[in-house]
Formats: C-alpha cells, structure tokens, sequence
C-alpha cells in the first residue's frame, strides 16, 4: 500500500460534508467559508505512545479518544465543531489498524457534525495529532477569563474516573470487576460535552474543560478571571464507582487532580441557576454546583489562595509546605 491509497483508502469521506467545505482533503489545503457574523475557533492536540496511551490500545479507541479530546475543546468555547484535520504518525502500514481507526472516526466524526478535511501522513513512532475547527456566532464564546465574584461554579457529570482507571491499569488500586469496567469506559472513550457547551452561551460567565484535573483548571479560570474560588468538595460529583472505591480507603485526590475527565466546569451569574437546571434536565446529564467565585481581596496582607477547597467546613489542603500530597482516606477525613 502506497501513502497515496492510505489516503484514499482510510482517510477520505470520513465525517460529515458541510456546504461551506469548498475543498477538502486531496489538494494542497483545503479551503473553508466562515459564514457571515460567525467566528472559527481552532485547537489542536496530540496524543503519543507511551505517553498517552499503552501501547497495547485499539486503534478505534485511539480514534474516537483523539476526536473526544478535540471535540471537548470546542465544548468548552462553545463552538460547533465542523472541520477537522488529521497528521497521523505511524510505525507502519498496517491494514488492520487502519481500517479500525478510520470506521471509529467515522462514526464519531457524524456523530458530531465534524468534516475531515485534511492531513499529513508520516513515518515514525506513533502519534497522533488532530487539529479542529468549530464556529460560534461572533463575540459569544465561552472563555476562562470572565468568571465573576458571586457566580455559582458548576461541573458536570462526575469526576475521577479515568484516573481511578489508570490507577488501576497502573496497579495502584485494585477494583471490583463491573467498577473497573465502567472506569476504563470512561478513560478510553470519553464524551465530549459538546452539547452541553453550545447550551451554555449566554448563561455561563466562563467555561473550560477538564483535562488535566478539577484542582488545575480551578487554577486557570481563577487566575485568567482575577478571582479566588471557593469548592465544597462534598459537592463534587463522582460515580457509583468512584463511591465503591472511596468506602473502601480511597481519597479524594484523583478526582480533584488526575487528568481526562473531559467534563466541563463553568461558572454562572446566580439568577441564571433555573436555566441553568432546565439545560441539565434537557440533556439528561448531572450539573452540580460544586462551589462559589469570590473577590480576589488584593488589599489583605496574607495572601489568599486563589483556589480553596473545603471539605466539612475545614480547610482542605492538597499537599504541606514540602510540596506533599495528601492522600487521606475519606474516612481519616471524616475522623479528623
Ligand atoms: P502534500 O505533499 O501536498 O502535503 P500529502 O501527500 O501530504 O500532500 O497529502 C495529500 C492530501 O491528502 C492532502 O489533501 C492532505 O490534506 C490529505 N491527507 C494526507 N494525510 C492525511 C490524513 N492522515 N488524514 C486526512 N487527510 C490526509
Ligand atoms: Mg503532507
């Protein structure tokens, strides 16, 4: 097989066709009209080998995971996703994987309106780029830097269990069969709230998604909005699952800190919280509140954190002045 019959092959046709694809893949660049009043939201990431992936993972996995991942970024401004390119590093050309990638990219791809338009093929270790484009009516993104004090702060779905699963891979922790089942669904083909994102223009003040831990996207609308947050972390929602395994000695920590939730956190102005009930019941899908924004009082003399979290109505602090993690038991918590 030739690079040229790859192509043909596994990576044209796939997705949807928009109308306003004046070209797609097959020439030098593909071309693209941005409708009138509307703005093109770009993003791009990677996923590698042994980084972010085992080595033993499917190749449809590997597709519908590189689209979920993209297609959570556009969630998280907003956008709809339309287009979609592709740079596929591979080791070698192997029918069997490719066809595999190719049907699951598909199927993601209709299932959320996205178009591949492009790509580059190369030879190496393998890795996987996907670079996405959406649009958004001008000037109603969503964007991480306008959280204001007062908003209620929201998270959807539940949180910790892609990393209880790589926990678990890792063995680190060890699970009952159906819990670890239903973790690893949740690391290896995560959805993308692509839904909930567009329901959200107008009603959320700031948006993103969750990729690399609760605790660090705190971080990144409290400092991007020039505010501190406050969370409760009882009100933090985690699955049946996660439950099982917090009843059975484990902590909090994962689904404050561990990576690939893809779930959104948001902010939103008070009054807005009927609407905001009415979206969740709409798409079927758990919102929580989970804490509050507040003013980042510059004038005390002793820094505040800009991120707090508490658990009972204590402080809870995520490592000591030595830069140690704490991985307290829900019970030693609760014993305190
Ligand atoms: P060029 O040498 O002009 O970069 P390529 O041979 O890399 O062209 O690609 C030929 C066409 O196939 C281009 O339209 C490109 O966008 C498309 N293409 C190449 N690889 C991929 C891929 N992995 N997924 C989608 N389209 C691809
Ligand atoms: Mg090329």
């Amino acid at each position: 097989m030739t690079e040229f019959s790859l192509i043909e092959r596994y990576c044209q046709g796939i997705g949807v066709t928009h109308s306003s694809t004046r070209l797609g893949v097959g020439d030098d660049a593909a071309i693209l009209r941005v409708p009138d009043g509307m703005e093109l939201v770009v993003s791009v990431d990677s996923m590698v080998e042994g980084v972010h992936f085992f080595p033993e993972v499917d190749a449809a996995k590997l597709a519908s995971k590189l689209a979920a991942v993209n297609l959570s970024d556009m969630a998280a401004m907003g956008a709809e996703p339309k287009w979609a390119t592709l740079a596929l590093c591979l080791p070698q050309l192997d029918d069997d994987w490719l066809s595999g990638f190719s049907a699951a990219l598909d199927t993601i791809s209709k299932r959320y309106g996205l178009q591949l338009i492009g790509g580059d093929t190369t030879q190496g270790p393998l890795t996987l780029t996907m670079q996405i484009m959406g649009l958004v009516e001008a000037g109603t993104a969503l964007c991480r830097d306008s959280a204001k004090p007062g908003d209620d702060v929201y998270v959807s779905q539940s949180l910790g269990d892609a990393a209880l699963a790589l926990a678990a891979l890792q063995g680190k922790v060890v699970l009952p069969d159906a819990d670890l089942a239903q973790v690893l669904r949740r690391l290896e083909t995560p959805t993308p709230q692509v839904e909930l994102g567009l329901a959200l223009r107008g009603l959320a003040s700031s948006c993103i998604d969750i990729s690399d831990g609760l605790v660090a996207e705190l971080g990144h609308v409290a400092r991007g909005s020039n505010v501190a947050i406050e969370i409760d972390l009882e009100g933090v929602p985690l699955s049946s699952s996660y439950r099982t395994y917090l009843d059975n000695g484990g902590s909090y920590i994962l689904a404050l800190t561990g990576g690939d939730d893809y779930q959104l956190l948001f902010t939103a102005p008070q009054e807005k919280r009927a609407e905001i009930n009415q979206v969740g019941k709409h798409l079927n899908l758990a919102l929580s509140k989970i804490g509050q924004v507040n003013e980042l009082d510059s004038h005390s003399d002793k820094p505040i954190d800009a991120v707090m979290l508490r658990y009972k109505d204590k402080a809870f602090e995520l490592q000591d002045n030595s830069g140690y993690q704490h991985f307290q038991t829900k019970q030693q918590l609760d014993a305190e």
